[in-house]
């Protein structure tokens, strides 16, 4: 299912200085994985609390608006999460995550249940930590092509 323009649906790995943005989850633990707040709280309640020198994104999930100029748009579908559900899950199968976003997320909208299993585990930061995160990150990069990558690097 696509974006409707009339009721916008919200990217769960948003950008935070967007002016609609709201604070997704808090990572947590030494993987980074994120606890989800039970109700949003502005982003810019909670931005100029992060040090100096810290990206906000290493710290904090964001939520924004899914806008029709994203590099990972493809008509009304976010390329991304089909990126995201190629890779392999960590651990064990997680339960759903509590979000306050599941009824306006674009990923929930086109992915269900499969996108929030994956979900906890995206990190914007760690996109531009390594190969197989900057293949995540290309809206080029097709979901048969990391799989590929996956197979080959294991
Ligand atoms: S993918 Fe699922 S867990 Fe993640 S923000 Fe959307 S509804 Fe919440």
């Amino acid at each position: 299912m696509g974006t409707d323009e009339s009721t916008p649906s919200w990217c769960p790995s948003g950008d935070a200085h967007a002016p609609e943005a709201v604070v997704l989850g808090v990572r947590s633990g030494t993987d980074g994985q994120v606890a989800y707040l039970a109700e949003p709280v502005p982003a810019g309640d909670v931005l100029g609390a992060v040090p100096e020198g810290i990206s906000p994104t290493r710290v904090l999930r964001f939520a924004s608006h899914c806008v029709s100029d994203c590099i990972n748009r493809s008509g009304t579908d976010c390329t991304l999460v089909d990126r995201v559900l190629a890779l392999p899950t960590k651990g064990e199968a997680r339960a759903v995550p509590r979000c306050h976003l599941r009824t306006q997320c674009q990923w929930w909208r086109q992915r269900g249940v499969d996108a929030c299993h994956h979900c906890p585990a995206v990190s914007t930061t760690h996109y531009q930590d390594d190969e197989l995160s900057e293949l995540v990150a290309d809206p080029s990069t097709t979901p048969e092509q990391l799989e590929a990558w996956i197979a080959a690097a294991s």
